[in-house]
């Protein structure tokens, strides 16, 4: 391709709102443009590009035994109603309305879409396993779309459906994903980390994210220190916290009241008491439209949102109003503890809305890392009032399996509990998860098993962002002047910079290109008129891997300069040489 026929339109400067390399270098090189926030147009050298990695994974995905398919990008409601999701998903999801008033979602994601198939083309067990893949549109109205192709409203996303007559067959198969997404991205020329991820309240330890190391990223990775041995990874939402507190086998003090009129902060109760936070124990009191949730962690903790999302039941998970916290605790807030609690495990709350009174359930998590803990201050359920010396196993009862507390840098690896886990950031690339019969069951799925009787099928899904992928190879891959594309995905393999200022000096150059043709090299020709420092800087910017500069030493000797764009570095071969030897 010439450029006189695909104009490169590279900028000089960078989009106002890039805040990240990828962002800026693939508006500059001109292989997106924004149309609006979140929404981008690839232009033609970029679209060679996604269209490179759309191609790695079908070939992988079928490679590894999915089939390709196409759903409609728009789902109607009753799918969504069906599984619960046209109300779960909230304002991320795009709603449209047909001329009858009919409700349809532009796809999310397609769990229910393929489900609905799976229902209607699915009749017995010997026709699965079946993963279902397809490749295409994806629409979120993200709250925050930034970072270019990171964090798009509209994306291609590769997401893959797998039904299984059992766990044992669902396994399988998402072992064999996890080893064609590893392949996937080695061929992209990005390094992946797979940790364990949060699977959400649909249990089981079948959950994982790619995950690409990056400053940028917003997930946050905990890896054991020991990756030879151990090689525990996981998103921190996942990771369990292990406690390095020594238990204390006596008794404690006796439980003494203080008086800490107007300390409502653990910081401040601490410095009013002369006592660290770690001898405290931290409230936190949320609520679900269905629960109020009463959890107890260690004061110098944080609680995870996400692993409390998963011990209780109803959408929406918030700090629970100030009525609600004076209510199961008698007090104002800032004086809850575990010790004298007015309310008990699972009892039934009546909450006064205005119009009309909701009944909530209680629950009770005290975090198993406060086991045999001994000499804690907490609040006394009193206002103005703190507890000193309370004792886990007299005054209170820690709750065995319950991990509420978010795992940093530094704990103890949960897997190998003798190395310390370190942090990084990661951005998700890709995510393989075992969804189970939560569809399945929603949407009536059943087929004939081997013993003449009706199953549900079991479930998994894997998921790939094309376009966040692509931008994360080039944040793995640049440098101060522009891209630098892995072989496999540059749009070509060589750019071609003609140097010239007559137009006779340029047909030579114009015969090497039409040799190179001729010879099947994937060549881009810069043939325009321009200076060779407008060229140069052009031909770094794109980033193909092999720039072949042709000007007048090239007529004169019949040699041409190779450069590497990684390296940088020059070599002179002769043209018969290289026309032979490369491809
Ligand atoms: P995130 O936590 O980043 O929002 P997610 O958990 O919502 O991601 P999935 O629903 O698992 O993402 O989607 C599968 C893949 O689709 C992700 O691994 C990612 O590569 C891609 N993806 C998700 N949201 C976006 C987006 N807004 N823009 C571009 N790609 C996206
Ligand atoms: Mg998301």
């Amino acid at each position: 391709m010439k450029a006189s026929q695909l104009p490169l339109g590279t900028e000089k400067e960078d989009p106002r709102d890039a805040q990240v390399v990828s962002h800026s270098r693939l508006s500059r090189s001109g292989f997106i443009k924004k149309q609006s926030s979140g929404f981008y147009t690839f232009m033609p050298l970029g679209y060679m590009v996604h269209r490179k990695i759309e191609e790695i994974i079908r070939q992988k995905m079928m490679q590894y035994g999915a089939i390709e398919l196409h759903l409609p990008v728009l789902t109607p409601d009753s799918l969504w109603e069906q599984s619960g999701r046209w109300q779960k998903m909230g304002p991320e999801m795009m709603r449209v309305q047909d001329r009858h008033g009919n409700f349809f979602a532009l796809a999310p994601t397609h769990e229910e879409a393929i489900t609905f198939l799976a229902q209607q083309i699915l009749k017995s067990y010997k026709s699965l396993p079946i993963n279902l893949f397809q490749i295409g549109n994806k629409y979120r109205d993200e709250i925050r779309p930034r970072y270019g192709l990171i964090r798009g409203r509209e994306f291609v996303m590769k997401d893959a459906y797998s039904f299984h007559i059992d766990d044992a067959s669902l396994h399988e198969t998402y072992e064999k994903m996890r080893n064609c997404y590893r392949d996937i991205f080695q061929e992209c020329g990005l390094e992946t980390i797979a940790v364990e991820a949060d699977s959400g309240n649909m249990g089981g330890a079948g959950s994982e994210e790619f995950m690409v190391a990056s400053t940028i990223g917003e997930e946050t990775l905990l890896l054991c220190e020991d990756q030879v041995t151990c090689g525990y990874k996981s998103n921190q939402e996942k990771t369990a916290y292990i406690s390095e507190t020594t238990k204390n086998d006596n008794n404690g003090q006796p439980v003494e009241k203080v008086a800490t009129p107007g300390q409502t902060t653990i910081s401040q109760v601490s410095a009013f008491l002369n006592s660290g936070v770690e001898n405290f124990i931290k409230a936190v009191i949320y609520e679900t439209e269905s629960e109020i949730a009463i959890c107890f962690i260690p004061g110098n903790r944080d609680l995870s949102d996400v692993k409390l999302k998963n011990l209780v039941t109803g959408l929406e998970l918030s700090l629970a109003s100030e009525e609600v916290v004076k209510k199961v605790t008698s007090a104002e807030p800032g004086y809850a503890g575990p010790v004298s609690l007015p309310v008990m495990n699972n009892q039934k709350l009546k909450i006064d809305k205005s119009d009309k009174p909701i009944v909530k359930t209680v629950k009770i998590f005290v975090d198993q890392s406060l086991e045999g803990r001994k000499n804690l201050v907490s609040g006394a359920n009193e206002t103005g009032f703190h507890l000193k010396n309370i004792n886990e196993g007299k005054d209170f009862t820690a709750c065995p399996g319950v991990d509420l507390v978010i795992a940093g840098g530094n704990d103890l690896c949960p897997s190998c509990k003798k190395h310390r886990l370190s942090e990084t950031r990661g951005i998700e690339v890709g995510h393989i998860f075992k969804l189970g019969k939560k569809y399945t069951e929603a949407l009536k799925v059943e087929v004939l098993g081997s013993d003449g009787r009706p199953h549900v099928p079991t479930m998994g899904c894997y998921g790939i962002g094309v376009g966040r992928t692509l931008a994360t190879v080039v944040e793995q891959n640049h440098d101060e002047y522009g891209i630098i594309w892995p072989e496999s995905l540059s749009p070509y393999k060589y750019h071609l910079i003609g140097l010239f200022k007559k137009e006779e000096e340029k047909q030579p150059i114009d015969d090497l290109y039409e040799e190179m043709l001729k010879a099947g090299l994937s060549v881009y020709y810069d043939d325009r008129n321009e200076r060779p420092g407008v060229k140069f800087n052009d031909a770094d910017l794109v980033g193909m891997p092999w720039q072949i500069i042709a000007g007048k030493n090239y007529v004169q000797s019949g040699n041409i300069e190779l450069k590497n764009r990684r390296s940088q570095e020059k070599t002179e071969i002769n043209r018969e040489q290289f026309l032979h030897q490369f491809k």
